[in-house]
């Protein structure tokens, strides 16, 4: 198979040009339009009440906006943002300190909140609920816990999988978000505004092409960007036109589709190993050593979503599109048909 360029890989390098383009209101984030209109209201109410916005729980694929969403909350609460991750927060003292920390009604960010330990998580709960924690003061036979008040906050969890979320956790949040792909459309409006950004001028035909190629996924768009901005300069004038886009995406081997290297490897299994499907998703993700759960809710969505997967009764299958995408000749059983 052909090597894919994986932007994925880059992450360090990219977070402070991530962190240049993050829009930081309502205003500069494009859409998402169901999850901004409802956030809207509800952070206009909290505001008018002077009172905490309910706690949110953001879920999605990686790299559609949900850090980005959560510090514009913050911003159009006008109170603090504190950013932890699950995987960071190991113990209960951890989470103590940062609780302990927020004036009132900031807003904690929690990334990755499916990673939070079982401790923590139970610790969190109090927490969420009365604005309460336990805390243990002293040591060995005089060790006591006692409660403490903590200001009235705004949790905001995001995740990539919400199906490991464990119920009581889940049933603490008032606001629900799913993260959709964003749509061609939408897609180029935020390569538009990143070049005005950095200050490249851009054909339309050449944000469309970087947005078609980037998984519906903005991060990718603006990492696309970053680098076919670099090709302008050096093969071309700086101007972004289409021929230079195309010219950077080939000699990048950026996927005509957007597709990206798992992806790639998800169809190929399906055809080489099942004929094409119908197979079960537990069968594939061994086939591949893939985590089921991460197969379902990370992969599958934008294959599904862009035509190239369906889910039936008996399983996944591919379709005529992804045999068309990977070059591959569909095997119907009857081998007269090919010649
Ligand atoms: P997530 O937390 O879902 O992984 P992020 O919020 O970190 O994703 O977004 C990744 C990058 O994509 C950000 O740096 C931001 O510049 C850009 N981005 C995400 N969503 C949007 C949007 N709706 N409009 C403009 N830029 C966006």
């Amino acid at each position: 198979m052909e090597e894919h360029y994986d932007i994925r890989n880059n992450q360090n390098t990219e977070r402070e040009f991530e962190a240049a383009l993050r829009p930081l209101s309502f205003a500069d984030f494009k859409g998402q339009d169901k999850i901004v209109e409802n956030l809207k209201i509800f952070v206009q109410a909290a505001r008018m009440r002077g009172e905490s916005l309910d706690h949110v729980l953001l879920h999605g694929p990686p790299g559609l906006g949900k850090t980005t969403l959560s510090q514009i909350i913050a911003n159009e609460l006008s109170v603090g943002f504190k950013v932890t991750s699950g995987p960071v927060l190991d113990k209960p003292g951890d989470l103590a300190g940062l609780l302990t920390s927020l004036e009132a009604n900031d807003v904690l960010f929690i990334d990755e909140i499916h990673r939070l330990s079982p401790i923590v998580e139970e610790y969190l709960y109090s927490a969420m609920e009365d604005y309460r924690i336990d805390i243990m003061i002293d040591k060995g036979p005089s060790a006591r816990s006692i409660q403490l008040e903590i200001n009235p906050f705004t949790l905001i969890g995001a995740t990539t999988r919400s199906g490991l979320l464990t119920s009581p956790l889940r049933a603490r949040f008032g606001i629900n978000c799913h993260f959709e792909y964003y749509d061609n459309k939408v897609l180029t409006g935020i390569v538009e505004r990143s070049a005005g950004l950095l200050d490249v001028p851009i054909e339309r035909k050449a944000s469309s092409e970087i947005a078609g190629r980037s998984r519906g996924t903005p991060r990718i768009a603006n990492a696309l960007l970053r680098r076919v901005r670099d090709f302008a300069q050096v093969k071309g004038t700086g101007e972004i036109d289409l021929q230079i886009a195309e010219y950077a995406l080939e000699a990048l081997n950026i996927d005509k589709h957007g597709l990206d290297e798992v992806d790639n490897k998800i169809l190929n299994t399906i055809i080489d190993k099942f004929q094409g499907g119908p197979v079960g998703l537990t069968t594939i993700a061994t086939a591949l050593s893939e985590d089921p759960g991460t197969l379902e809710e990370v992969y599958e969505p934008f294959l599904i979503k862009e035509g190239f997967l369906k889910r039936t009764p008996r399983g996944r299958e591919v379709t005529e599109l992804a045999y068309k995408h990977l070059g591959k000749v569909k095997f119907d059983g009857t081998m007269g048909s090919l010649f």
